[in-house]
């Protein structure tokens, strides 16, 4: 999700509907054009919502890279029992080595697996001492949702 984007909103003092770019948006920065009210509310709400689309994302690509590299078929692993307990942000790669454990039966297999899934999609090393991050410090991207916590 890209933080160029611009968002129509509408001012909750005002009335007046304008578009904003996503990036003033999350930055705490972006205003009504018209009464100047900020949108710091509207603001967290899509910091949440860009942080749960990426780590969504980062969460899904590692689970289907470690399936391609352990040549399990569709459907996959089964990960909806995870996912559904807490906020996709505070997902961990140890979550998924975990998820993949309980499939494979072999903790040695699911970790390197997981890391090597892991390494492939950011481009970049990605190690045991990564495991228990959130899954988007994990990979170096940005969280704007804890940014303003
Ligand atoms: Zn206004």
């Amino acid at each position: 999700m890209s933080t160029g984007q611009q968002i129509p909103l509408k001012c909750a003092q005002c009335g007046t509907e304008s578009k904003y770019a996503l990036e003033a948006l999350v930055m705490q920065t972006a205003r009504c054009l018209s009464c100047g009210r900020s949108f710091v509310k509207e603001g967290r709400g899509w910091a949440r919502h860009i942080d749960e689309a990426n780590a969504f994302y980062y969460w899904a690509e590692v689970l289907i890279g470690t399936e391609d590299l352990l040549g399990i078929p569709y459907p996959g692993i089964p990960d909806g029992d995870v996912l559904g307990n807490k906020p996709l942000p505070d997902h961990t790669l140890r979550e998924i080595v975990q998820t993949v454990e309980a499939h494979i039966r072999n903790e040695t297999v699911a970790i390197s697996k997981v890391l090597e899934s892991a390494t492939k999609l950011a481009n970049r090393p990605i190690l045991a001492e990564h495991l228990d991050l959130p899954i988007l410090q994990a990979f170096g991207v940005e969280e704007w949702s804890r940014k303003w916590e």
